[in-house]
């Protein structure tokens, strides 16, 4: 009995090293061995979602309770109408037009109605669309007479052999297709005439000439959503007014596949928002659908590395919704806010316009 005692510490010994085996296989538990990459995705069971821009943020201290529920409104209306076509057997291309015509017919948004005004007091117009099935886009750039460009962008990827149309060939081309035109007019609004004033009078004084930065002036507002469909379909679209007292002609990322808009089936749908030339030159949403298709990451740990690795070392600030087909999202912002919203699959509405809403801005 005695002469048998020495099995007691050695059984302890391979306890303990049985113990330790799994977790010496797993990668430590640092930021880059996690999940995400150490991130949190910002929701799960989501089939549609939406953002409203990402600038200057909405402060919980100098929102009043009318703003707030304007934002969260607008977005919900672009939730609910996407959740209409997913209900009634839509596809993901129709769920992301329905939801961003919403948002371009509403003014508080930078896109459509609320589109903001170039350096000649114009509005030029830019959207896009993809579907992931087949990767098939359409885009318009700097159009001027067309009251929701994602439609415009719609029928150029259906109707036309190209991708991109541009200008007075863009405008016409919608008008051809059955889009009602609208005159430069119907784009006027008190808040964007006084950021053009703004951002002049910044200009003048030697300061930053374009975009809006002044706490409280609307910098937020170019539109985007991502969808997944029954069949697990993706598809995403962007449409924006492009940047307060822009060049005449300049043409950001938003209507350009691969920098403010992705879809590709399997992998991820992507709208970004944010400074354009920085999200053209890093290729935002292709990069972001690439680090997952070919560098392995998950899509939160790959918006992630695109939002708050890539484009700030470029020189960029801004935000990116995606959305992989299992459901996953991720909404990560570099700026001081974005607001954005999602659906899940059993039909909830979540609106985020405050910075701390989110997860890992907490
Ligand atoms: N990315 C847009 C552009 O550069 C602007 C924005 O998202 O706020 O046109």
């Amino acid at each position: 009995m005695r002469s048998r005692l020495w099995i007691v510490p050695v059984l302890t010994v391979l306890v303990a090293v049985a113990a330790a085996l799994p977790a010496l296989s797993r990668p430590a538990p640092d930021r880059a061995g996690a999940p995400g990459g150490g991130h949190r995705p910002d929701a799960t069971g989501v089939v549609l979602a939406v953002h409203g821009g990402a600038g200057t943020a909405l402060r919980r201290e100098d929102t009043d309770a009318r703003t707030e529920k304007a934002y969260r409104d607008g977005l919900a209306g672009a939730l609910r109408a996407g959740r209409k076509v997913l209900r009634e057997g839509g596809d993901s291309v129709a769920a992301v037009e329905a939801a961003v015509r919403v948002l371009e017919d509403d003014e508080l948004f930078n896109a459509g109605k609320g589109a903001v005004f170039n350096e000649d007091a114009g509005h030029e117009l830019d959207a896009s669309i993809m579907r992931g099935s087949d990767q098939a886009a359409g885009a318009v750039a700097g159009v001027r007479h067309v009251r929701n460009p994602v439609s415009a962008a719609r029928l150029v990827m259906e109707r036309t052999p190209h991708v991109l149309l541009a200008g007075e060939g863009a405008d016409a081309f919608a008008a051809r297709n059955g889009l009602t035109p609208v005159t430069q007019d119907y784009f006027w609004t008190q808040a964007r005439w006084d950021s053009l004033m703004k951002a002049k009078e910044r200009a003048r004084k030697g300061g930053k000439a374009v975009g809006g930065s002044a706490p409280g002036e609307a910098a937020l507002g170019t539109v985007g959503a991502v969808a997944v469909d029954r069949d697990r379909g993706l598809a995403a679209a962007t449409s924006t007014g492009g940047m307060t007292n822009k060049m005449a002609g300049r043409v950001g990322d938003s209507p350009l596949v691969g920098a403010g808009t992705y879809a590709r089936n399997g992998t991820v749908a992507a709208s970004a928002t944010g400074a354009g030339e920085v999200f053209v030159r890093g290729a935002a949403t292709a990069t972001l659908a690439h680090l997952i298709e070919f560098g392995g990451k998950d899509v939160v740990a790959a918006a992630h590395e695109v939002v708050g690795e890539r484009l700030p070392r470029l020189g960029g600030k801004g935000g990116v919704i995606a959305l992989d087909p299992r459901g996953v999202l991720s909404a990560p912002f570099s700026s001081e806010g974005m607001l954005h919203g999602f659906l899940t699959e059993d039909g909830r509405i979540v609106t985020r316009v405050f910075p701390d809403e989110s997860p890992g801005h907490r």
